[in-house]
């Protein structure tokens, strides 16, 4: 895992905002509010593994930086609880992150797909976003300013490597990124989505099936476009904060896909004629 600079050495480019970050307790979202923190922001994580979430906040040591909500995305009065937390905690929400997320069970054909687990991967994965981007709107726009941000994925823009349901899912958070975007933009409220390739988290390790971490790295390195270098939680977290800070005050109704290019590649034809002339 790459390692972030000490707070000292780097601007703290989230100096005084406010911060709620759903699925922060692991993963993606543990590492982003990491670095939020480390900018100046203070960030309060909605997740529903309640012991990672307060060990995280542990470590920080104090409440008044970062601390813990419970909250099930997929339930209407969590979210608002989670947006009223962060208000009535830290006085205001500048930034929602609306990342947690599931992968469903691995890719199945439509006839072998389960209709439940359909449901209930877009329960968390689209209605949940749905939610916090409601909930988050009903403060942000008598403030007239804020951030939305979402986690899609790269399955958003490169297709047949998921599940249905995870893909459809995540081509739904980018519409429903794109609309709000239009929508909320007379309030100077920006929206985006982030889309990432494959990077190494507990999701990512159990849907693999690898428990090793550099055994997964070196798989992800393997189907990667982009050579030499690993795609890691911090340069998701590292778009967010873009994202999230004031350097892309213009920037709204995007899509910010983070996967070395993966999907503007098709190595099929280039497969086919190596083995030909092999
Ligand atoms: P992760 O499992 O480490 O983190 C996901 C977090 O979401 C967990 O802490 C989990 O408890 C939380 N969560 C799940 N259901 C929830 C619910 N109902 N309410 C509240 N919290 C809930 O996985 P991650 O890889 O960090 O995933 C974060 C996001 O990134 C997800 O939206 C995922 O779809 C997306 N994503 C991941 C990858 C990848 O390769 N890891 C690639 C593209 C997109």
């Amino acid at each position: 895992m790459a390692s972030i600079p000490p707070a000292a050495s780097i601007p703290r480019r989230l100096e005084g905002k406010v911060a709620l970050i759903t699925g922060g307790a692991s993963g993606i979202g543990e590492c982003t509010a990491r670095l939020f923190v480390q900018n100046g922001a203070k960030v309060l994580i909605a997740d529903v593994q309640d012991d990672l979430g307060h060990s995280l906040c542990q470590e920080f040591g104090s409440p008044e930086i970062i601390s813990y909500v419970r909250c099930d995305v997929t339930s209407d009065s969590d979210v608002k609880n989670a947006v009223d937390t962060a208000v009535s905690r830290y006085g205001k929400l500048d930034i929602m992150f609306n990342n947690a997320g599931v992968s469903g069970s691995p890719g199945a054909n439509i006839l072998g797909s389960d209709n439940e687990e359909f449901k209930k991967v877009f329960d968390v994965n689209v209605y949940g976003p749905f939610l916090g981007a409601k909930h988050a709107a009903r403060v942000m726009i008598p403030a007239k300013k804020g951030c939305i941000l979402f986690t899609s994925s790269a399955v958003s823009v490169c297709c047949g490597e998921s599940s249905h349901a995870y893909a459809a899912s995540k081509h739904a958070v980018v519409g429903l990124a794109k609309n709000l975007c239009v929508e909320l933009g007379q309030y100077g409220i920006r929206v985006n989505s982030i889309s990432p390739f494959t990077v190494v988290t507990p999701m990512m390790k159990k849907l693999l099936g690898i428990k090793d971490k550099r055994e997964a790295e070196e798989f992800i390195s393997s189907i990667g476009n982009l050579k030499t270098v690993l795609l890691e939680p911090e340069d998701i977290a590292n778009a967010a904060l873009y994202l999230a800070s004031d350097e892309s005050k213009y920037v709204s109704g995007m899509n910010l896909v983070v996967d070395g290019g993966y999907h503007v590649t098709n190595p099929s034809f280039a497969f086919a004629m190596k083995n030909l002339y092999s």
